[in-house]
């Protein structure tokens, strides 16, 4: 009977984003580990790998798709009310105790990750996006930048069907994805998890790489916000804060920044869950750092302002929120303030578009890709 690890490695297709070495050898670009990779091995991430002095890639599959509130990414200044037709593919380049997304992140370290792949083509789930009505379509739920290639083959079917399109990403990226990226990814998000080397070493990764990608990204003209999940003991010292968000400021004090609560979940349940007041010094340790847009989530209702867009130059109400229900609108068609007329730095529509739902809705469902599967590790 095949393995998970079975089927992950006999769905692929050769990949774009690597060069080759000696001795059949080669260097894959597609994260800012960029694993030298000896031919029959797989690198960190262990979806992508060597067979023969090729590099082959996930295709042809998704770990799970959904259709979520554009504010659920988040992107609370790209499109409001939007739906967003999420698909993710399977495994990470990081490997975070905390991770919301491991059943499909961790699916090939992790025996108790079982997520059988779908079967899929771009068509289909570009055809799918469209009946329910998305206007973006988003690689998210594993890190996309490791399944570029699949993902860029359904952002070409996406542009072609009028939709835009969109990384929920933990930013871990180099030069040559993200040039490859460029003409074909509308939003971008990316996960700051800390400010601390030491931390981002403990969850698999390197600090500099994130923050060369996010300057990169606001310079080469993705639409960008960041997201900092703030997990007590963990990345919400006072001083760490300072740090990040004075970094954020000198990249853009345009950049939206969404400061989300911590609950216990995967392999990390010691810190408590944050608190209101942990979220609120947060905003306003990034609003003493300079920037102008702030966001508390995953507290509905207990945060005050900091769900609402209000203009930066004369504090007007232009975007009100309760979670990821828009209950009120008030940009101008050209996306300024009615107050005071200056322009709100985001991508917005003429008008509100309304909104399809304001929680995650399931499509329906869908065949397996093989339908006995063997646990890795059983
Ligand atoms: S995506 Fe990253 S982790 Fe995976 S093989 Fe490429 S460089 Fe290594």
């Amino acid at each position: 009977m095949a393995t998970l690890r079975d089927i992950v490695y006999e769905n692929v297709r050769e990949g774009e984003l690597y060069q080759e070495l000696d001795d059949k050898r080669i260097r894959c670009f597609a994260c800012g580990h960029c694993c030298p990779i000896p031919d029959g091995r797989p690198g960190v991430c262990q979806v992508r790998f060597n067979r023969g002095g090729k590099l082959y890639v996930p295709w042809g599959y998704v770990g799970g798709v959904q259709c979520d509130p554009i504010e659920k990414k988040p992107f609370f200044h790209a499109y409001p009310g939007a739906l967003a037709y999420s698909f993710g593919m399977l495994g990470c380049d990081l490997h975070c105790a905390y991770c919301q997304n491991w059943v499909t992140s961790q699916a090939l370290r992790d025996s108790a990750a079982v997520s059988p792949p779908l079967k899929v083509t771009p068509e289909g789930l570009v055809r799918e996006a469209l009946q329910y009505g998305a206007k973006v379509i988003v690689s998210t739920y594993n890190e996309p930048l490791i399944t570029s290639e699949w993902a860029v083959a359904v952002f070409r079917e996406a542009r072609e069907a009028g939709l835009l399109t969109s990384f929920v990403s933990n930013g871990n990226g180099t030069p040559q994805v993200l040039e490859y990226l460029r003409s074909w990814v509308d939003l971008y998000k990316v996960d700051l998890k800390s400010f601390d080397d030491r931390r981002y070493r403990q969850l698999g990764g390197r600090l500099q790489p994130i923050l060369d990608t996010i300057r990169s990204l606001y310079e080469m003209g993705f639409w960008l916000e960041i997201v900092t999940l703030l997990v007590p003991g963990f990345n919400d010292s006072d001083d760490e804060l300072k740090r990040l968000t004075e970094f954020l400021a000198s990249v853009s004090p345009d950049i939206p920044w969404h400061v989300t609560a911590f609950h216990k979940d995967y392999k990390m349940t010691d810190p408590e869950n944050t608190s209101a007041r942990d979220l609120m010094r947060a905003a306003e340790i990034g609003k003493s750092a300079g920037l102008r847009f702030i966001y508390a989530g995953n507290l509905p209702g207990q945060v005050g302002e900091l769900e609402n867009t209000y203009c930066h130059n004369c504090h007007e109400l232009l975007i009100e929120r309760y979670g990821y229900l828009i209950t009120g609108y008030y940009l101008t068609s050209n996306g300024s303030c009615p107050a005071c007329g200056t322009t709100i730095p985001g991508r917005w529509d003429p008008s509100f578009q309304g909104q399809i739902t304001d929680h995650p809705l399931l499509p329906r469902p869908r065949r397996p890709l093989f339908s006995f599967l063997v646990p890795e590790g059983s």
